[in-house]
């Protein structure tokens, strides 16, 4: 028989190469950023958009794949968070932008990113009143 090989502690995402606090690097460096960018609130809103993006409703079954977006930089606040795909979060953030390809509320986050926005495009660019900055997305979607 031969003697078994020192068990091995996987991280909870199954990497077998732990960095600290039983995690693996990327979840290690995603648990320190929770705390530093988004205010430890980074699960609670991937949980409440249902590890969905908000957009174009991509899931990330690898919940890493989805990334949770500050409309306000640096303001860590459930309603000024949401979760978008890579694609998607690209895309807000992206300075010039197809307007025409968007759907209405990744346009609306992207006016929000780019307040002088309508200087760089030819598009039709009419902010018709400007996003109240803690209105609920939710409530955001129904109008
Ligand atoms: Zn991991
Ligand atoms: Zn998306
Ligand atoms: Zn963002």
């Amino acid at each position: 028989m031969k003697a078994g090989r020192q068990q091995v502690m996987h991280c909870p995402c199954g990497n077998a190469k732990v960095l600290a606090l039983s995690l693996c690097a990327t979840c290690y460096t995603l648990k320190r950023q929770d705390g530093e960018y988004f205010g430890g609130l980074r699960e609670t809103v991937l949980a409440r958009d249902g590890y969905r993006c908000r957009v174009c409703d991509a899931s990330g079954r690898d919940k890493r794949s989805i990334t949770v977006h500050h409309r306000v930089p640096g303001r860590s606040v459930l309603n000024l968070m949401l979760s978008l795909c890579p694609a998607c979060h690209a895309r807000v953030h992206r300075t010039k932008a197809v307007l025409s390809a968007m759907p209405p509320l990744l346009l609306s986050l992207w006016r929000e990113q780019h307040p002088r926005g309508h200087e760089q495009t030819l598009l039709d660019f009419q902010a018709k009143e400007k996003l109240p900055r803690d209105v609920s997305l939710f409530r955001l979607e129904d109008e």
